[in-house]
């Protein structure tokens, strides 16, 4: 029997008249995807996405794929049957086996978009629930709370047969409101903010700051199998890997220790920018949470904004750890997370650093070095790596 999957479009369907565009970002993403999973084609009718293979494919994968593309509210493998009433009463018996053997009740639900059809929607219902219950007479019809609902679609090129719907990963398809630049560390919560924002539409490219010998090769190769697993929701990352360890030396020589962090993160921003604006990127992305950690009070942000031209997206500001945790198991970036190699940013922790600091008070003390020249000079001496979905 000829398998597809039927995929539902999730928020897309209200965008009106940037449907067709929606749409076509979000084929693309599949096909993407599934690329090295085998030859499919792609149909679109009525807010729903047929995806046949030309080939034969592993569709447990290719299920797997789907379920973590952006932009699908639900979607299901279907029996693709030629529109001919008792081949689609007999597809809906013998695909359905499995669902209808274990269960004890059942509906079966019929949508009829080709309007040449015969039967109606109401009759394609009743004909199809008589015929299953003499297939299978230990079940009984719910049409309120069936243990199993039978679908049967009349679409254009056949009739699609399937049971229950899977869950898709929601959200807008990836590219469809821009692109922006995670800053992402090798901690919990920056690969987190680039998942929420990917699924809010976003392509991403990503900056990370390293200080070697102060971070280790591990340390960077840690930051590539953290975006290789966000890639399995987002696609392809192109990663700017900076060098940053002169920048950091250079405040730790010359300004006072209390405010270390909020210099380097806003030495951290300028680079970032440069990086985004030659990426075409709008915005940038952090894993920042409101008093999480020192730099990350309201005044410490405060400072660190006063150097951001183009707006720094922070989906995790709201959220507590657990929150954050559960988000990261979920995406599978927590384990490669809690690997113990040094960040930069613990590298050149003051053992006190100010809570509140004032705007004039950093700026004084930046005054102390000349930034620009070495802003430029890390943005320019970044070093590109690719980073693909892990799976495919
Ligand atoms: P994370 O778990 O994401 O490392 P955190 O709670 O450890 O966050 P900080 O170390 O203060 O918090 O970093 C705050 C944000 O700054 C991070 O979420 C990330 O977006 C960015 N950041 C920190 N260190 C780096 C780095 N080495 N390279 C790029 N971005 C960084
Ligand atoms: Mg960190």
């Amino acid at each position: 029997m000829k398998e597809v999957l039927l995929i539902k479009n999730g928020e897309l369907a209200l965008k009106g008249l940037n449907r067709h565009t929606f749409e076509d970002i979000l084929i693309k993403n599949l096909r993407h995807r599934l690329s090295d999973l085998g030859k499919f084609k792609f149909t679109v009718a009525q807010s729903t996405i047929v995806a046949e293979p030309e080939e034969s494919v592993d569709l447990y994968e290719a299920v797997e794929r789907v379920s973590q593309v952006f932009g699908i509210a639900a979607f299901s493998r279907a029996a693709a049957v030629e529109k001919d009433f008792q081949k689609i009463l007999a597809a809906t018996a013998e695909y359905l086996e499995d669902e209808l053997s274990g269960a004890e009740t059942f509906k079966v639900e019929a949508k009829r978009s080709d309007k040449k059809f015969p039967l109606t929607s109401p009759e394609i219902c009743r004909e199809a629930g008589g015929y299953l219950l003499g297939k299978y007479p230990h079940l009984k019809v719910d049409v309120h709370n069936p243990d199993v609902t039978v679908n049967i679609e009349i679409r254009d090129e056949y009739a699609y047969v399937h049971g229950s719907q899977i869950k898709g990963a929601g959200g807008m398809p990836v590219g469809s409101s821009g692109k922006a630049c995670l800053l992402i560390s090798g901690g919990i919560d920056s690969p987190v903010a680039g998942y929420m924002m990917a699924k809010r539409g976003l392509e991403l490219t990503a900056v990370h700051f390293a200080s070697p010998p102060y971070t280790s090769e591990r340390a960077e190769q840690k930051v590539h199998s953290l975006l290789s697993q966000v890639a399995n929701y987002s696609g392809r990352i192109g990663l700017w890997v900076v060098p940053f360890t002169d920048i950091q030396e250079k405040i730790k020589d010359n300004c006072p220790e209390d405010i270390f962090t909020v210099i380097m993160r806003r030495m951290m921003m300028r680079v970032a920018q440069i990086i985004a604006r030659r990426e075409g990127a709008g915005a940038l992305i952090t894993g920042e949470s409101v008093g999480q950690v020192a730099s990350q009070t309201l005044g410490a942000m405060i400072c660190t904004d006063e150097v951001c031209e183009m707006p720094v997206f922070r989906p995790l500001i709201g959220m507590d750890k657990d929150e954050v945790i559960a988000l990261s198991r979920k995406i599978d970036t927590f384990d490669i997370s809690v690997l113990p190699y040094e960040d930069c940013c613990t590298v050149f922790t003051p053992k006190h650093p100010r809570t509140r600091p004032t705007l004039d008070y950093v700026i004084k003390a930046e005054g102390a070095f000349d930034c620009e020249p070495m802003v430029l000079a890390a943005a320019e001496n970044a070093k590109f790596v690719n980073i693909k979905a892990k799976q495919g």
